[in-house]
C-alpha cells in the first residue's frame, strides 16, 4: 500500500466555498463513510448558523464528513473575506506568508471566529498578524534543534528511550505559533520507503519503548495509512507504548468517526495528547470527539502553549483545565512558547507561567495541574518548573511555604 496517496487527495482542495465549488454538487451527500459507519450528526447551533450562511448547499452529512471539512478549508484572503471583516494587520500578515506558515482553518473552526474581534483567542490562534512577520535575534527556526536529532528522515532521537515520528506534515488548521513552523505545511510528504526507513529504526533500538507518533498532525492520515503506521510499529516487541500528538478534536472533530475508533484501539496501550489552548475551543462537537475517545480506552493527555492575550492568566487556565477534565482530558504539559521565528507577540515570560502554576497549586483539584515546562533552546529537552515553595534546605530540615504562604517544616533526619 502507498502510504501517501490517498492523504495527497484529500488535502488538496482549495478552500472553496461549497455554494461556489466545482468538485460539490448543490446538496449532495459525500459518500466517504462505509455502509455500515453511522455518521456523526451532531452540529451546534452556533456551526449550524454558519453552515446555512455560508455553506446553503450543503447537507449535514457533508459538513460532519471530516474530508469534506478539509477541501473546504479556508486558505486565502478570498475565502476568509466572505465570511469575516478582516483587520489591514491580517491582511498583511496573510499577503506575506509565502515560504511561511501556510494558512488553513476548517470550515468547523471559521464558524468559531466568523464574527469575532481580531483579540479573540481562537481568531489569533489561525489568523496571523503583522507581528508574525518581525524576527528576533533569539528566535530560531529550528529552536528544539530537530533536525540534528534526526537519524532518519521522519524520527527525533534525543531522550534514551523514546522517539518522536513525525509522520506527516500536514495539519487540518495551522496554528500560528507552530514549533515546527520550519517543516510543518511544507509538502516534503514521507513516502513508504521513508516508514519503512523509520520502522527499521525503531526495531533496530531495542532502549526505545515509546513511540510518540505526531507532526503535522497524524489525524488527517488516511485510516489505510494510521492502520499501516501503527501496525508496524505494534508488531516491534520492545515497544511498550505508542502515543499519537494530535489536535484534531479541537479543530476537525469530525475526524473522530467510529471506524477510525476501531482502528486505534487495535494498538493498544495507546495514549492521546491533544492539543488545547482555551475554553472555548471545548464545544459540544469536542466533547463529543474526546468522549469517542475516551470510551475507546484511550488515555487522553492534553498540553497548552502558554500564549500572551489568549490564556496567559489564572481564570483562564483554571477554567481550560476544569473543562478538560470534564471531558476526561487530564492536563498534561503547559509549555512556554517556544522561540520560533515571529512569535514575540506569543510569547510571555517564563515569571508569568510560573505565577500562573501558583494560582493553580492549592486552588484546585491536583489533577486540573499541569506541569510548566520550558523545552530547552537548543535540544536541551523538557525542563519542568515550580513555583519557590522552598524557603531553606539543610541536613536538619526543609522549610517550605504553602500554597497560601504558610511556612511549614519537615525533618530530614
Ligand atoms: S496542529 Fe500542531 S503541528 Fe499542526 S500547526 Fe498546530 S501546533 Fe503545529
Amino acid at each position: 500500500m502507498n502510504a501517501n496517496n490517498n492523504e495527497v487527495v484529500a488535502l488538496r482542495g482549495e478552500g472553496r466555498l461549497v455554494g461556489c465549488s466545482s468538485d460539490e454538487e448543490p446538496g449532495a451527500k459525500t459518500m466517504i463513510f462505509s455502509q455500515n459507519e453511522i455518521p456523526n450528526q451532531l452540529v451546534s447551533n452556533r456551526s449550524s448558523e454558519f453552515m446555512h450562511r455560508y455553506f446553503p448547499l450543503t447537507t449535514i452529512d457533508s459538513w460532519n464528513d471530516w474530508k469534506w471539512q478539509i477541501r473546504n478549508a479556508f486558505t486565502s484572503i478570498e475565502d476568509l473575506k466572505k465570511i469575516m471583516k478582516l483587520s489591514e494587520k491580517e491582511i498583511l500578515a496573510i499577503n506575506n506568508l509565502k515560504g511561511r506558515l501556510p494558512l488553513r482553518i476548517t470550515p468547523y473552526f471559521a464558524s468559531l471566529i466568523y464574527n469575532t474581534k481580531t483579540s479573540h483567542p481562537l481568531r489569533r490562534n489561525v489568523i496571523p498578524v503583522v507581528e508574525e512577520l518581525l524576527e528576533t535575534s533569539s528566535e530560531k527556526s529550528d529552536p528544539l534543534h530537530e533536525k540534528s536529532s534526526s537519524p532518519v528522515k521522519g524520527i527525533v532521537h534525543r531522550y534514551p528511550d523514546r522517539v518522536l515520528f513525525t509522520v506527516t506534515q500536514v495539519c487540518s488548521n495551522y496554528c500560528r505559533y507552530c514549533t515546527r513552523s520550519h517543516t510543518v505545511g511544507r509538502l516534503d510528504r514521507l513516502g513508504r520507503h521513508d516508514y519503512e526507513k523509520a520502522f527499521d529504526y525503531i526495531a533496530a533500538h531495542k532502549e526505545v519503548r515509546d513511540v510518540l507518533i505526531s507532526g503535522g498532525d497524524p489525524l488527517v492520515l488516511s485510516d489505510e495509512t494510521l492502520d499501516y503506521i501503527l501496525s508496524n510499529i505494534r508488531r516491534i516487541e520492545h515497544i511498550e507504548i505508542i502515543r499519537i500528538g494530535t489536535r484534531v478534536p479541537v479543530v476537525l472533530p469530525q475526524r473522530i468517526t467510529d471506524r477510525l475508533i476501531n482502528i486505534l484501539r487495535k494498538y493498544h496501550p495507546l495514549f492521546i495528547s491533544l492539543h488545547f489552548s482555551h475554553p472555548l475551543e471545548i464545544t459540544d462537537e469536542c466533547t463529543k470527539a474526546c468522549n469517542k475517545l475516551a470510551d475507546g480506552g484511550f488515555p487522553l493527555g492534553s498540553q497548552t502553549v502558554l500564549l500572551k492575550g489568549i490564556n496567559d492568566n489564572v481564570p483562564t487556565m483554571k477554567e481550560l483545565m476544569h473543562k478538560l477534565l470534564k471531558i476526561r482530558v487530564r492536563p498534561y504539559y503547559l509549555y512556554q512558547c517556544d522561540l520560533i521565528p515571529g512569535s514575540s507577540h506569543f510569547r510571555t515570560t517564563v515569571r508569568k507561567g510560573l505565577e500562573i502554576m501558583k494560582g493553580l497549586r492549592g486552588f484546585t483539584s491536583g489533577y486540573a495541574i499541569p506541569t510548566f515546562v520550558v523545552d530547552a533552546p537548543g535540544g536541551g529537552g523538557k525542563i519542568p518548573l515550580l513555583p519557590d515553595y522552598v524557603v531553606e534546605h539543610n541536613n536538619d530540615h526543609i522549610i517550605m511555604r504553602n500554597y497560601r504562604g504558610i511556612l511549614c517544616e519537615y525533618p530530614e533526619k
